[in-house]
Order: structure tokens, then C-alpha cells, then sequence
């Protein structure tokens, strides 16, 4: 008996230390995060200027003595985003702006002098999905902002632009990188760029840094140079988008964000409404998943709309003003680039949607661009640049995506028409589904719940001990709701 209960023990403090650094989690108030720091490089570049990029060149610029950032696009104008993506709907979940905040001190308020709109994610949000409509909850205590990407992007630029140790030459597209080998690992010593002129530029540095996005270059060129296949996890649900602006009359608003969430296994449609800049201008999106169609017209929009009995966006754009294009947007599915599977590698890290891209639908991308600057500043100030930094950055980067891309996939993957993930993954689905739609179900019943997944969806509190214990377990367990929010 006793030799039984002691292989129980040992089983569970081996499972306990193989996932605990999956939990770990860094406080933002505590972190070193904006603060000045040790100058561990002389040179750093950013190969991309989008979202991922800023908020990687904001970081390193603490560490570093100069980060030029390298971006193949022009600069785009005032309130425009640099990205395809960027004119469908950007929600910064707040650990995200949390993170952005610290990051950039006066981010917040930047962004409401822009425009942004202060919206409370609990009693101005309401969410159709399993379990009915409804608002989330009031006392989430989480508050963000509305905005469009194009504002959040503007305002991120022009705070970066303000740090005189990061420079950014638009128009300059990396096209190989330059390396060495240094004590049997490769050392990445620079890039190879095309400038505005069309002049291949040559530009050394003590670390690179890949923000190109779900398509960079970097795994082709980690092929063609070095031989190695960089492995990629990609789950396939073809998703599309299709976005505008509308003006609505007063009367129209009644919350700021108006979510109809897609229902697996057989509901693909979802579309969302959210207050932006501007006069009572909202931005609407329909999408769709597993190559549905998505509207290109308004009479489209208002057609797709009725028959979801989406009221809240029918209504807004039957009864409101377009103010913009209908622009719609097409992803093939997310992907998760396995850099972190990767040794002896030095002078060289990836972030943002280069490691991670999953579906928008859960608007976590931003948010984990910014995570990954919370962990990049967190090591450099625990070890300094060690040999082994770039595949302990990569490490435990992967453990804090982790969370993210499962909760984004478990809901593609219960779609027929999506293919790909890991078997483990898949294997899993079943249980994760019911996990997921016990808390929406509990999530109309119960503000606890509501309240608890909110904040697993922000990113802002772990999601153990919220989505896998039963409340009635934790609440014996003491893990009170009110004394762990
Ligand atoms: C429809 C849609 C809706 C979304 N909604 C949300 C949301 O609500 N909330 C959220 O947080 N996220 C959302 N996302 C995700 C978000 O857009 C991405 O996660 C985020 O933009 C990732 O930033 P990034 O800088 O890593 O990559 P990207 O934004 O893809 O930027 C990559 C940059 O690298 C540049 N580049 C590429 N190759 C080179 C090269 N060779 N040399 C130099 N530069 C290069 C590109 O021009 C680009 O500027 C959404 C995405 C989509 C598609």
C-alpha cells in the first residue's frame, strides 16, 4: 500500500515539474519591464516594423545600444496599419496592454488622446454563444480600449520613434542573413537587405531578431543556408474576414462590443461589432471558417447577418452610414514555427506571429508579441546573453504560448472541415471541448465562471486551476474567485 501511494506521489510531482514552467507566468508590476538595464549588445536588428517589431525594439532598446529595425514595407500614413490584416478588427486583450504599457510608460493615454475608446471587457461586452446571450459580467475588473489596428499602430510608432536608440528603415527587406560558425553552433552575425534603391545593404549585429510574421523568410533561409528544417505545427481551418466602418445613430449604441461567437461543430459563422474612433462609428466584421464565404457587399453583410441572427450587426448596418470599403481578409489557418526545437543557434530569435499565429477569432496575436517582450526582458536581466540564450528565450516562450494555442485550436479542430495539429492535440479534443463548453454553459449561470474564463481569454490570470478544476473543487481548495482576481 504505502509503495503505492509513494509511486502515486512520485507520478504526480513528475507530472507537477514537467508542466510547471507552463504556468509560470511574470508579473508585469514586478518586472524590470521599461526600466533601464545592463547594455548587453552594441547592435540588434528587427527584421519587421509591424506590432511584433515595435514592441521587440522597445524592449531590446533597454538592452542594447542600438536597434534598427528593418521593415519591407513604406511607412504607412496616420491611423494606418502597416499589415494586410490591419483593416479588420485589433482588440488588445489586456495582458497585452499591460505588457505595451509598461513597456511604453503613457501607452494608454496616448492612445485615448488618439481617439481610442475606454471600454470595460465585462459590463460593455456582450457574447453570443453557447448558453445564450449575454453581458459577460460586471466586476471583471478588466478595461481596455477600442480602437482600430491602424490608431494602436500610429500611436505604438510614434512612441517608438521617441527612443533615440531605435532607428527604422522602412522600404528595406531582408533577403539573407550572414552568419559564422563559432564553437560547433551557428552564430547569425547580420542580414542582407534590399533598400528603397534597390541596393543590397550589409548590416552586422550581435543579434537578430525575426518579427517577418507567419511567412518569414527565416525558415526558408534557415533551409537553403543551414540545412535545417525548421518544423511547423499548422492547423488548417481556412478562415476568412470581411470588414467596415459603419456610422450608426445614437440610439444604435447600446454596448460597445457585440460578439457572436462561431459554435463548433456546425455554426463556421461568427461577426463581430466593436465600438472604433471616431462619432459613433463601429467596426463590423463577418467571418467564417472551413472556406465559407463571406460577404463583399453590404446587401451581403445584411443577408449573412439576418440569417445568423446576428441583430446587433444587422441592425448597424442596416440603419447606419458606411464609411469604409468592405475589405476582406483570408488565412489559410494558424501556425506554430518550432524554433524553440532548435540548438546551437546563437545571434539569433524569433517573436510574434513568426513563432505563433492562430486565429484571430480569439484576438491573441498582439497580446503574444507582447508576451514574448516580457520574457525576452526577463531573461536578459536574470542571465545577461549566455551562450545558450537564444534556445532558453525560444523555451520558454513556447511554454507561455502554450496556453493560447490550445484554447484558439480547440475550437478549430471541432470543425469537420479543418485539417492538421498534433495528434496529441487532437487526441485531447474531446475532453478540451467539453472543458470549453462547460464554461460557457456555467459562464450564463454563474459570474464566478464568466469572470474566470474572461481573464484566461485576456491572458491575464493562468488557466490551470480556472478551466481544468471544477469552481465547486476549487472553492474547497480556497481558491476563492474573489481572492484570486
Ligand atoms: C483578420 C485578423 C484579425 C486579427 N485580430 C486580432 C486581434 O483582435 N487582436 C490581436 O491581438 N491580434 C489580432 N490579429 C493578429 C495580429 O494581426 C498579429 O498577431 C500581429 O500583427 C503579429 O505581429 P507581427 O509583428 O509578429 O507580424 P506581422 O503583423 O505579420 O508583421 C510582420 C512584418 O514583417 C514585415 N516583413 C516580412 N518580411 C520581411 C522581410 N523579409 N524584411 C523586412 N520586413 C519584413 C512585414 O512587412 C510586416 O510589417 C489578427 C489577425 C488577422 C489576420
Amino acid at each position: 500500500m504505502m509503495q503505492f501511494i509513494a509511486l502515486i506521489l512520485v507520478t504526480i510531482g513528475l507530472i507537477y515539474t514537467f508542466l510547471k514552467p507552463y504556468f509560470k507566468r511574470i508579473d508585469v508590476e514586478t518586472s524590470g519591464l521599461g526600466k533601464s538595464s545592463t547594455i548587453l549588445f552594441d547592435k540588434v536588428i528587427v527584421m519587421g516594423g509591424s506590432v511584433g517589431g515595435l514592441f521587440a525594439a522597445a524592449t531590446l532598446s533597454k538592452h542594447a545600444n542600438q536597434v534598427i529595425i528593418l521593415e519591407k514595407s513604406k511607412l504607412p500614413g496616420k491611423n494606418e496599419s502597416i499589415v494586410p490584416q490591419g483593416s479588420s478588427p485589433h482588440i488588445l486583450l489586456q495582458r497585452g496592454l499591460q505588457i505595451a504599457d509598461r513597456l511604453l510608460p503613457g501607452l494608454k493615454q496616448a492612445l485615448v488622446d488618439a481617439g481610442a475608446r475606454a471600454t470595460d471587457f465585462g459590463s460593455s461586452f456582450y457574447l453570443h454563444t453557447l448558453g445564450g446571450a449575454r453581458k459577460v459580467s460586471n466586476n471583471t475588473g478588466l478595461h481596455a480600449y477600442n480602437m482600430s489596428r491602424g490608431l494602436l499602430e500610429s500611436v505604438i510608432r510614434s512612441r517608438i520613434s521617441l527612443l533615440s536608440n531605435v532607428e527604422f528603415r522602412e522600404e528595406c527587406q531582408v533577403t539573407t542573413l550572414k552568419f559564422k560558425e563559432e564553437d560547433s553552433a551557428l552564430r547569425i552575425t547580420g542580414v542582407v537587405y534590399k533598400d528603397a534603391n534597390d541596393q543590397q545593404v550589409e548590416l552586422m549585429s550581435d543579434l537578430v531578431v525575426d518579427c517577418c510574421g507567419i511567412n518569414t523568410p527565416c525558415i526558408r533561409l534557415f533551409k537553403e543556408l543551414f540545412g535545417i528544417n525548421v518544423r511547423k505545427t499548422d492547423v488548417k481551418s481556412y478562415m476568412a474576414y470581411s470588414s467596415a466602418i459603419f456610422k450608426v445613430p445614437q440610439e444604435a449604441i447600446t454596448h460597445d462590443i457585440v460578439y457572436y461567437m462561431q459554435v463548433p461543430p456546425h455554426q463556421p459563422y461568427g461577426c463581430i461589432s466593436y465600438q472604433v474612433e471616431g462619432d459613433n462609428h463601429y467596426m463590423v466584421t463577418s467571418f467564417s471558417l472551413n472556406n465559407n464565404k463571406v460577404p463583399t457587399t453590404a446587401s451581403g453583410m445584411e443577408e449573412i447577418m439576418a440569417s445568423c441572427k446576428h441583430d446587433f450587426a444587422l441592425n448597424i448596418v442596416k440603419n447606419g452610414t458606411q464609411v469604409s470599403d468592405i475589405k476582406t481578409y483570408k488565412k489559410e489557418g494558424s501556425r506554430w514555427t518550432h524554433w524553440e526545437e532548435l540548438r546551437n543557434i546563437k545571434g539569433f530569435i524569433a517573436m510574434g506571429d513568426s513563432v505563433v499565429s492562430g486565429n484571430p477569432i480569439f484576438g491573441q496575436g498582439m497580446s503574444m508579441a507582447a508576451e514574448a517582450s516580457i520574457v525576452l526582458d526577463d531573461l536578459l536581466r536574470e542571465q545577461g546573453y549566455k551562450a545558450s540564450f537564444c534556445s532558453e528565450f525560444q523555451q520558454r516562450l513556447s511554454y507561455v504560448l502554450t496556453a493560447p494555442w490550445i484554447l484558439a485550436n480547440t475550437s478549430d479542430l471541432q470543425f469537420k472541415g479543418t485539417t492538421g495539429g498534433s495528434s496529441i492535440l487532437r487526441a485531447f479534443i474531446p475532453i478540451l471541448k467539453r472543458g470549453m463548453d462547460h464554461q460557457f454553459l456555467m459562464g450564463a449561470k454563474d459570474q464566478d465562471y464568466a469572470v474566470d474564463f474572461s481573464h484566461v481569454m485576456h491572458m491575464t490570470k493562468g488557466w490551470l486551476k480556472r478551466l481544468l478544476i471544477p469552481l465547486p473543487i476549487r472553492n474547497a481548495l480556497g481558491y476563492k474567485v474573489s481572492e484570486t482576481l
